[in-house]
């Protein structure tokens, strides 16, 4: 559990976050609308060392940024019902990070080990809570809460 006061807050958590991360990694961001998923990941590309701006991905399905590794952030809500409409395996666990808004409306199945994290509202700020699906985001998560 974490909890940002404000948006450079979060920013900062994911630029920790994105410090940390190797190729291969998944994340899936969790919360509705304006919890703070396309604002983790402005932070997280940060630690990847990427300085074009983030933008919402929400009509473009997927955008790729170029960093100390490849980040490939997604949001995939237009696509909740219709999850053929993109082949996911050409952003998975390969050469690059993978960031994905509204993950959880995914059939879940389609993903081996990643980091789910939750963001919700909690006064003006974001309570962010975690659940790893495997070792490699149990480790992940491990090392955050270490810091
Ligand atoms: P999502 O991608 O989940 O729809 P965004 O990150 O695009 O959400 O938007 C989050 C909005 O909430 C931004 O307008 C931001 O300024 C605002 N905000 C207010 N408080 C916070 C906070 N503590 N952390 C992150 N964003 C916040
Ligand atoms: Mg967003």
């Amino acid at each position: 559990m974490f909890y940002s006061q404000n948006e450079d807050e979060l920013i900062a958590y994911g630029k920790k976050l994105g410090l940390m991360l190797q190729a291969g990694d998944v994340l899936v961001l969790t919360g509705d609308l304006g919890a703070g998923k396309t604002t983790i990941t402005k932070g997280i590309a940060k630690g990847l060392g990427i300085t074009q701006m983030i933008k919402s991905p929400t009509y473009t399905i997927v955008r790729e940024y170029d960093g100390r590794l490849p980040l490939y952030h997604l949001d995939v809500y237009r696509i909740g019902n219709d999850p053929d409409s993109i082949d996911l395996d050409d952003f998975l666990y390969g050469d690059g990070v993978t960031v994905i808004e509204w993950g959880n409306l995914l059939d879940t199945q389609l993903l081996d080990d990643y980091l789910d994290i939750q963001l919700t509202p909690s006064g003006d700020g974001r309570k962010l809570d975690f659940v790893a699906h495997g070792p490699r985001s149990q480790e992940l998560l491990e090392a955050l809460e270490g810091e």
